[in-house]
């Protein structure tokens, strides 16, 4: 029954919250407290470059005042590189992850040599040059640490409780993808999957925007031996131009003076009930009842 729901907010650290982030935010703890669920709070502070010293804070002052606060401490995935050292080892044990020399320029020179065409934007599908069975790194120095896709057993299906059916060939569409950067820093999709498994969590709800890295997550569970939690991608704030709002493309960070309208602001974009102006509590009150569980 409901009481086995334990869901998260993972906000990475790299500015205030904006009203996008918010609405996930708002959206996951409403999804736990309509389930009965715990709700939990993790600071993704991995990727140590693009952190900004005492985002944390603000960020977990701003869920507060929103009425929106972590049911365990709060986890920092700074502190936790030896989990995600385990999980590397785990892997290339079972041959499932390996190391790889190539620079950015190495990966667009064998892709333009086997003659593939990339479109603009689209993030290159590594072309397998350090994967063990053509040669391994070939005497050159280790960089970065990938994940072997397996093409046979690739696709990934799940349903996703907001978006529907979903699917994604990772080895075609993604390739062998990065678990820990050329610059020593754990990648996101290492991390994510090790700490959701670590806290137990059942349940992700979380922006559209990361829907994508859903397949590749699915397969680190799998050769990892972990669950699979509950999936489900909520819709996106978009900029006046159409562009989805992140800290990247400069979004405001919420204006938290009122904090009954930047909660009402959220609660629009997931299609709530909007009622009279009220108290925090009682609008979260009001639309943990309304939120489809
Ligand atoms: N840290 C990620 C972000 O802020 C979210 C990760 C997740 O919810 O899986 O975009």
């Amino acid at each position: 029954m409901a009481a086995m729901y334990r869901g998260r907010f993972a906000p990475s650290p790299t500015g205030p919250l904006h009203a996008g982030s918010l609405v996930a935010a708002l959206a996951s703890w409403l999804d736990a407290r309509a389930h009965g669920g715990v709700w939990l709070v993790r600071m993704e502070d991995v990727d140590t470059p693009r952190c900004v010293p005492g985002a944390d804070g603000t960020i977990l002052r701003q869920l507060e005042t929103c009425g929106l606060v972590s049911d365990e401490p709060v986890l920092w995935q700074s502190q936790r590189g030896a989990h995600y050292q385990q999980a590397l080892d785990r892997l290339v044990a079972a041959g499932r992850a390996y190391p790889c020399a190539c620079s950015r320029k190495d990966i667009e020179a064998a892709l333009q040599a086997q003659g593939v065409v990339r479109e603009r934007h689209h993030s290159a599908v590594y072309p397998g040059t350090c994967r063990p069975e053509r040669g391994g790194l070939r005497g050159k120095p280790a960089r970065a640490w990938r994940f072997a896709v397996q093409p046979l057993r690739s696709e990934v299906r799940w349903t996703d409780h907001q978006l529907g059916p979903q699917a994604q060939d990772v080895a075609t569409e993604v390739g062998d993808f990065v678990l820990k950067r050329a610059d020593g820093l754990w990648a996101y999709q290492l991390a994510v999957v090790v700490d959701d498994a670590a806290q137990g969590i059942t349940h992700v709800v979380r922006g559209e925007d990361l829907a994508d890295n859903t397949a590749r997550q699915i397969l680190l569970q799998q050769a990892l031996g972990l669950p699979t939690p509950a999936y489900r991608h909520t819709p996106l704030v978009l900029g006046d131009h159409g562009e989805k709002l992140s800290k990247q493309n400069g979004a405001q960070a919420l204006d938290l003076s009122d904090p009954p309208t930047a909660l009402m602001q959220a609660a629009q974009v997931l299609g709530l009930p909007t009622p009279g102006r009220d108290t925090v509590t009682n609008l979260l009150a009001a639309w943990t009842k309304a939120w489809p569980a």
